[in-house]
């Protein structure tokens, strides 16, 4: 499975004001059990206001955004430096990632992201990811690591998303105000009912502030997507390699759609395929196969696109028989027409992949 994990600051604070380097080792060994499995894990994690705060002696300072850049600039490669080495204890190599919302949001940055965290999986290593504060300004920011990490679950195409938090899971109504609340323990209907976003303090307007609702909405984000989202505490002993092997722990919410749907539905939004490609019968019958399209199969480019729009693909009586996202410009591939994939680094001068559409950008009509 591909297992994104989203570390809040109260998880990695262990209650304390400090970033717990007992809770991180921890976390570690935990990272490595699933790691042993054969999972492929992200995670997604706060914590750099907290550890820019410690190392400042925890100055009283303005609200503005700037202060909280500023907390976020000191504090991220200490963050990070306590990553390589406790998560290096178990023989983990992590590598830093921060992300914007335009990395996620436009096409083309959205295809660099994602194939440099696969790169970064391949080499086994664990992607530490964060948003990118110190440069994020308001219009740009997702603003909450609950919601990056639903971003970062359906870029990846991740199985799981395991928000570790304080809390058991999502409650009925709110475990410090009332009598009694019950744990929700799955939610598989297509929407998160109305008294569960009242009972996680959402009010109406959108503009939520953290805690539970934003956890509600990157469920609600993260199943659209075809992952499966899960709410638990991050105290709980072992609570990573318990829920892998199928304890239900906290809270789980079913995904709606497979993620194999999702992405297919992804595709087929593009508002308009500007460009077009055609293939010849070969290419065409690999397709049909599950085969990725490569340039030695391309007969003709038209229209205008970029890398990681999305174009339509037509065969030989002309008919459109694919959609699929392009690893390169339409520039590029007037160059690599009826071309082998050996020779793309020597036409081009740089190299995206073999493919001009991987299969699993590829959607058969
Ligand atoms: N990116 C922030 C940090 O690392 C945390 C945002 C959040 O926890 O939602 O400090």
């Amino acid at each position: 499975m591909r297992i994104v994990i989203k570390l809040g600051t109260s998880t990695l604070t262990a209650g304390t004001p400090h970033i717990s380097p007992p809770r991180l080792i921890d976390l570690a060994r935990q990272v490595k059990t699933l790691t042993e499995e054969g999972h492929e894990v992200l995670l997604v994690t706060s914590g750099a206001m907290a550890a820019g705060s410690e190392k400042l002696g925890f100055p009283q300072l303005p609200k503005e955004i700037p202060a909280k850049q500023m907390l976020s600039a000191i504090g991220q490669p200490r963050l990070m430096a306590l990553y390589e080495e406790l998560f290096g204890h178990y023989s983990l190599t992590v590598a830093q990632v921060l992300l914007t919302r335009t990395d996620l949001g436009s096409r083309r940055h959205y295809l660099n992201a994602r194939n440099t965290l696969a790169a970064i999986l391949n080499q086994n290593v664990i992607p530490i990811i964060n948003e990118n504060d110190t440069i994020t300004t308001e219009e740009i920011r997702v603003g909450d690591n609950d919601n990056l990490s639903a971003l970062v679950a359906n870029l990846v195409d991740a199985d799981w998303l395991i928000m570790l938090t304080d809390q058991p899971g999502l409650f009925t109504s709110d475990p410090r105000t009332s009598p009694n609340p019950e744990l929700v323990r799955e939610i598989d209907s297509e929407k998160i009912p109305e008294a569960l976003w009242a009972a996680a303090g959402w009010n109406g307007t959108g503009l939520g502030t953290g805690g539970m609702v934003t956890k509600l909405q990157a469920a609600d984000l993260a199943r659209r997507g075809g992952t499966t989202c899960i709410i638990a505490s991050g105290s709980e002993p072992d609570v990573l390699s318990r829920l892998v092997s199928g304890e239900k722990l906290g809270t789980h919410f079913l995904p709606i759609v497979s993620a194999l749907e999702s992405r297919k539905r992804y595709i087929l939004s593009a508002r308009k395929a500007p460009g077009i490609l055609c293939i010849d019968d070969g290419a065409s019958k690999a397709l049909c196969q599950g085969g990725s399209l490569l340039p030695v199969g391309l007969t003709a480019v038209s229209g205008k696109f970029e890398r990681g729009d999305t174009v339509q693909v037509k065969d030989s009586a002309n008919n459109e028989i694919a959609r699929g996202i392009v690893n390169y410009a339409g520039t590029d591939l007037e160059k690599l027409i009826r071309r082998r994939s050996d020779e793309i680094e020597t036409i081009l001068g740089y190299h995206f992949g073999d493919e001009i559409i991987h299969h699993n950008n590829l959607v058969i009509l």
